[in-house]
């Protein structure tokens, strides 16, 4: 590759979702195009098992802390690409789902199709350990409804990443659809 790469810094470090023992560190490089466009490249690398992930991102990719907020309306939304660090909180409200900050290692990259079919398995065994006679039965059926609508494109919702402390990342296939809210800038001395 002809592309010239000017620094790497680790921006953010936290325990591995997948041997929760080793550190992963994500590595950020900055790297000049010939054509003159500038990208970041993220590692995420644990030292102890072989996690390992890459992404390319543009570098005018918000990372500071706050609330991002993204509408998808139809397919092409779908793919948004969604980082969500083990600090940021992830929510539908439309779909009264949400993934609470944590380690779980399979909410942490992905896009917002990876997400919607996250959900639908978690309703789907949460809806086989009910009673047939369950009076929660309708609503999740509605839930389940409703995802297979949004994963074809046809369901309207919002999806909200909160993060405290910065590191979690949305990309929006369509600029106009993204919202972002800075959180916490007052300054401590
Ligand atoms: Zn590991």
């Amino acid at each position: 590759m002809s592309s010239e790469k000017r620094n790497s810094e680790i921006i953010y470090s936290f325990k591995c979702p997948s041997c929760e023992i080793g550190t992963i560190d994500i590595i950020k490089s900055i790297y000049d195009l010939p054509d003159g466009d500038k990208m970041l490249i993220l590692k995420f690398e644990c030292g102890n098992c072989n996690f390992h992930k890459n992404d390319i991102i543009p570098l005018t990719t918000n990372m500071d802390p706050g609330i991002m907020t993204l509408k998808v309306t139809n397919e092409e939304d779908l793919r948004s690409k969604i980082y969500r660090s083990p600090l940021g909180k992830l929510e539908i409200p439309e779909l009264e789902l949400k993934v609470e900050p944590g380690p779980r290692a399979d909410f942490y990259y992905t896009n917002v199709e990876g997400i919607l079919y996250r959900f639908e398995s978690a309703v789907s065994i949460y809806r086989r350990s009910l009673e047939n006679n369950d009076p929660e039965l309708d609503e999740i059926d509605d839930i389940l409804n409703n995802l297979k609508k949004a994963l074809e494109g046809n369901y309207k919702f919002t999806l909200i990443l909160t993060d405290p402390q910065g590191g979690s990342y949305i990309i929006p296939q369509n600029k106009s659809k993204y919202k972002f809210e800075k959180l916490g800038t007052e300054k401590s001395e």
